[in-house]
């Protein structure tokens, strides 16, 4: 019979253990404690032991009895307590927290917008590679090695035949080498240069267009570009072409728009003159169909390029360039 009691306190202390709620615990209590159960039937049948076993039966009967109560009475109340403090952790009158909201990257917002506009206008998307071959990058653009047109882009080289591309440029050469006339395309993205001050970052944005066709004229250069302008800024802002050089264009000509801050009456964004230099363009060189195989006598076309961030700063009136990569949340939550 001693094993038995001993039998029972180990079930029990089992029983104890394992209970997850007061409830549990209850009918523990009533399985080893109550009315009918087992330590008190054990109790109750006493009698019937050997009259030599019967004080010690007892004794460590009524011992158990007082632990189990114990035990159940203290698993109660740390079941309790643990309640208590699961509750207090959350005060649910608060109102909820919302999940913060991004947005897009000012750059990508306006690179967005201005490729709409071109394809609108008919334009493709063409795409070419971040490392790029000099030979894309620079001689298929008629800029040969050691030209002093190469002084004019600051160049990461990675080897000797292999640059970060200056221009988005070269996605022009490979989409020509594809596909015949017409064409019509735009390039966009990430351009490095070995630059970086107020209004240079070493990588920027850059788009690039594209359209070869029989019979394309500077005049179809200035319609093209003159609707673009006025798509992005307002209608009321007037252009005026320079004269220029790109090695890869002739003739050649910097795009000029009246200076959006002041509207030409003349401020520090536009170093007091009224205008704002935002464009480069010209009509493709013939050397840059010839390396791709078109045929000069048939077809001629324009190209232009956008700085990405320039644009931005003067849509959003931004002074600095390089808050666009400072990650700064108070910047970039604005847009
Ligand atoms: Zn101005």
């Amino acid at each position: 019979m001693q094993n038995s009691i001993a039998d029972i306190e180990k079930e029990a202390l089992e029983n104890i253990e394992k209970a997850e709620s007061s409830e549990a615990l209850e009918l523990v209590s009533t399985r080893y404690l109550g009315r009918k159960g087992e330590l008190t039937g054990f109790l109750r049948n006493i009698s019937s032991l050997p009259e030599a076993d019967r004080p010690d039966a007892g004794k460590n009967a009524n011992l158990l009895k007082v632990k189990l109560e114990s035990l159940i009475q203290q698993a109660v109340s740390g079941l309790e307590a643990q309640d208590e403090n699961s509750i207090s952790g959350i005060d649910v009158t608060l109102p909820g927290r919302t999940a913060a909201r991004g947005s897009l990257h000012p750059i990508t917002q306006v690179l967005n917008e201005i490729s709409g506009i071109f394809m609108r206008l008919g334009f493709d998307i063409a795409e070419g590679p971040e490392v790029e071959t000099d030979y894309y990058n620079f001689e298929a653009l008629n800029i040969p090695k050691y030209h002093p047109a190469r002084d004019m882009q600051d160049t990461f080289y990675v080897s000797e035949n292999i640059v970060l591309r200056t221009h988005t440029s070269p996605s022009q050469p490979r989409a020509m080498e594809k596909t015949d006339p017409p064409v019509r395309i735009i390039s966009a993205g990430k351009v490095f240069r070995c630059d970086s001050d107020l209004t240079h970052t070493p990588m920027f944005h850059q788009i690039e267009g594209l359209m070869v066709d029989k019979n394309i004229s500077f005049g179809d250069l200035k319609g093209i570009l003159t609707t673009f302008v006025h798509q992005f800024f307002d209608k009321e802002t007037s252009l005026r072409f320079r004269p220029s050089f790109f090695p890869f264009t002739e003739p050649s000509a910097e795009v000029d728009i009246r200076c959006v801050m002041c509207k030409g009456a003349g401020c520090r964004v536009c170093s007091k003159t009224g205008w704002l230099e935002v464009l480069g363009s010209g009509m493709v060189h013939p050397a840059v169909f010839e390396n791709v195989g078109y045929d000069t006598d048939l077809y001629t076309g324009f190209a232009f390029g956008v700085g990405i961030e320039r644009m931005a700063m003067l849509k959003y009136g931004i002074d600095d360039i390089r808050k666009y990569y400072e990650n700064d949340l108070r910047f970039l939550g604005q847009f």
